[in-house]
């Protein structure tokens, strides 16, 4: 058998891990090192050498994009499919195993995913109904608590309160929020995870099947587990030590969802006959690169420790840009991406990184404005656009007609008549009856309790429902997806809307269609998942990774967070600002500021040839206008790593000192009434002026195009007048 192709391309370290008999492993090792490759190496060698089936490994990794990667690569390496290898995420497999086994989890085979829009509509619901003050109890809040205790694998009867008024409080909601969601067939994510931990712990014969079923474990990421995962890779791998895990510390950046490091001690405990290995050569990025990040990192004093190298050249230095405000750095960000996609790039291989997601939209308007394809992961989700919800709506409350959620969101979207005061009632009556909205509504109609006007319109939508189910019957899944925008009444309900605003939804719901024809799901046998089931869980499951096609050649948009375990050859890493990045609320916390420390080493590491970093001067964010310090991040990365950057004229800046000396003066070449002609834009008059220097901008009223904002520097203005 000719292994070669398997081993050849990995160094020592790498061949080591890969080859291994089966036995409870660790990699441990920092960014780029080739854990991810060694992961996907280790399952082909398994399956090709080891003998065994695809069906006996279990692979979990970060995303959903991750996963289609990894299951890509290992085809590639094999050269055949390997439909019958499980690889998800956690969330994602908690979902197919509980689909699978409903009955024994206790939970309607209707059952729905819920987001936690839909998490938090509950909740606010729930303190109406128990007429608590959402003010002194903010319904985040109670979110953020039932969350955290599901993480520990805490349900309501497990938690004392010893007498703490606010402890009682919370335990009492969440007992009750756990009945509401009992009834009406809902799963939180924090629920899928608990929920399939418990199914396993508590029934036998399952966890002996799965056990037997899945040879060997794998898990990416681990450094980013929190309790309840590690506890249920646990109950699958213990006393076989056929758990193969990698991660890295420095990147752990999960720890305000739960995720704890100390699961890697865990392991090294639980799994005393465990070999570890580490990887400390990094075959991503340039010498100057890996030396920012190692240089960073250091700063964090809560590390096992671990320097990488790379024989790769020391390459381009970092570039640092001072910006006037955030349009100033969105200017100059694009600016060089045009330079560098002149240069050659790929558009698909430049990623712009940034902290909050509310930051993308000064770049998107750039990116519009230049014509430049792009695309948001996460941030504007897909999934979670109104249009979106309400059209997935329907089709959950079709699948289950208990999921009150989306009877909430659907009941008079469109219009169709039914007040408040009709919603009230039905609401309150569900709430003494113990019973969901639905059954609330048959009730009250068999009762007669409505006026005729208000009976009329909720059986019109009772009816609805049962015709929309008839017709759906038959058809294939995206057939389902259209004639729900057609039927409900969706489709021209935003077709009213102004103009381009029902335009853009009503394309978002074509682009729904589209997502349901292509989604493919790869099915095993004896599954009897409905097409429909699983198309709304992958929906609420893993918003945000639907637009646009992968393989669409666009500049990549993300959060950090989001950025994990992938790379780019050139980076743009922006915003980097006390209260940004770190964000204000890390300033205070030494254990946040190390993670945010982190996502810092995340977002440098992304990088392989190419990364500029920016902060601005004064930045308008929320609604706010403020004027931060640069980052306390930029003082930690090595001055000779980095290298100033001027946008096309001369103004000197004192980095270290972080304040900005402008030199230069307006240009005094234009003033304000100056007619001006733009070669896209055609001619205009300028109205206002602002900044000075590389930073000097003009406001333009367009005939034709409009009010637009330029830079002086840039925007090759003909003077008219
Ligand atoms: P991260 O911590 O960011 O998830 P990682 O440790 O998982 O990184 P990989 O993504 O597996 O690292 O690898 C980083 C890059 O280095 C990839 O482009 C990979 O193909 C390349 N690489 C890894 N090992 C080798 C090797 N032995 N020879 C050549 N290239 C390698
Ligand atoms: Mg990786």
């Amino acid at each position: 058998m000719d292994v070669s192709s398997l081993i050849n391309t990995l160094n020592d370290a790498q061949r080591r891990a890969v080859t291994a008999p089966s036995k409870a492993m660790l990699i441990l090792a920092g960014a780029g090192s080739g854990k991810t490759r060694v992961l996907v190496h280790r399952i082909a060698w398994q399956i090709q050498v080891e003998g065994l089936s695809p069906h006996s490994i279990l692979a979990v990794t970060f995303t959903n994009k991750a996963a289609h990667e990894m299951r890509d690569r290992v085809e590639k390496l094999l050269k055949f499919p390997t439909q019958a290898m499980w690889i998800g995420t956690f969330h994602g497999l908690a979902h197919r195993i509980l689909r699978r086994h409903a009955s024994e989890a206790q939970l309607p085979t209707t059952f729905q995913v819920m987001d936690s829009d839909d998490q938090l509509r509950v909740i606010k619901r729930l303190l109406k109904s128990m007429q608590i003050d959402d003010k002194k109890w903010p319904p985040k809040q109670i979110q953020w608590f039932i969350n955290a205790q599901k993480d520990e694998g805490l349900r309501a009867k497990h938690l004392s309160h010893n007498g703490d008024f606010f402890l009682e409080q919370m335990i009492k909601l969440y007992q009750a929020y756990e009945v509401i969601c009992h009834r009406s067939g809902l799963v939180d994510f924090a629920e899928l995870l608990l929920k399939a931990h418990e199914l396993l712990r508590d029934t036998p014969e399952l966890l002996i099947f799965y056990r037997q079923r899945f040879r060997q474990v794998h898990v990416d990421e681990f450094q980013d587990t929190n309790k309840v995962q590690y506890a249920w890779l646990r109950l699958l791998t213990e006393g076989k030590d056929n758990l193969f895990i990698v991660g890295d510390d420095d990147q752990s950046i999960y720890g305000w969802r739960g995720a704890q490091i100390v699961n890697i001690f865990n392991f090294q405990s639980d799994y005393p006959n465990h070999e570890l290995i580490r990887l400390e050569q990094n075959y991503r990025s340039t010498a100057h690169i890996l030396q920012a990040a190692n240089q960073l990192i250091t700063h964090n004093s809560n590390r096992m420790g671990k320097e990488l190298w790379t024989d790769s050249g020391a390459g381009e230095l970092i570039s640092l840009y001072s910006a006037f405000n955030e349009r100033d750095e969105a200017y100059f960000v694009i600016d060089r991406i045009q330079q560098w996609l002149e240069a050659g790039t790929l558009k698909k291989e430049v990623a712009i990184l940034y902290r909050s997601n509310a930051q993308s939209r000064q770049f998107e308007e750039r990116l519009m404005t230049e014509a430049i394809p792009y695309r948001v992961y996460g941030g504007l989700r897909f999934f979670e656009r109104a249009e979106i919800k309400n059209a997935l709506a329907y089709l959950r409350l079709l699948s289950n007609r208990n999921d009150d959620p989306s009877f909430e969101r659907i009941i008079n979207t469109p219009t169709r008549g039914i007040g408040t005061r009709t919603l009230d009632s039905l609401r309150e009556f569900a709430k003494d009856q113990q019973i969901s909205l639905w059954q609330a509504t048959e009730r009250r109609i068999n009762e007669n309790f409505f006026s005729p006007r208000a009976a009329n319109a909720l059986k019109k939508f009772q009816a609805l429902m049962q015709d929309l189910e008839t017709q759906l019957q038959e058809s294939e899944l995206y057939e389902k997806v259209k004639l729900v925008g057609e039927k409900s009444g969706l489709i021209e309900f935003y077709k009213k809307e102004k103009e381009d605003r029902g335009e853009a939804r009503i394309e978002n719901l074509e682009e729904l269609v589209n997502a349901a024809r292509a989604f493919d799901y790869p099915h095993e046998e004896g599954e009897t998942l409905s097409d429909l089931d699983m198309f709304l869980a992958h929906a609420t499951l893993e918003s945000g990774e639907m637009q646009g096609a992968d393989a669409d050649d666009c500049i990549q948009l993300m959060t950090l967070h989001s950025a994990k375990g992938l790379e780019f050859k050139q980076v743009f890493m922006v915003g980097l600002e006390e209260g940004l990045f770190p964000s204000g609320r890390s300033i205070e916390d030494v254990a946040r500021l190390e993670e945010e420390r982190r996502l810092c080493y995340v977002g440098i590491t992304r990088a392989m040839e190419k990364l500029c970093i920016s902060y601005a001067e004064s930045r308008r964010l929320y609604g706010k206008e403020s004027y931060p310090s640069p980052s306390r991040f930029l003082r930690e990365i090595p001055k000779d790593c980095l290298q100033e950057v001027r946008f096309r004229a001369n103004i000197s800046q004192d980095t270290q000192r972080h304040t900005a000396k402008k030199v230069i003066k307006n240009s005094g070449l234009y003033h304000k009434g100056d007619k001006i002609s733009h070669a896209k834009f055609g001619a205009g008059t300028i109205l206002q002026l602002e900044g000075e220097g590389a930073h000097e901008k003009v406001q333009i009223k367009f005939r034709e195009s409009g009010l637009k904002w330029l830079m002086v520097a840039y925007a090759k203005l003909e003077r008219l007048s």
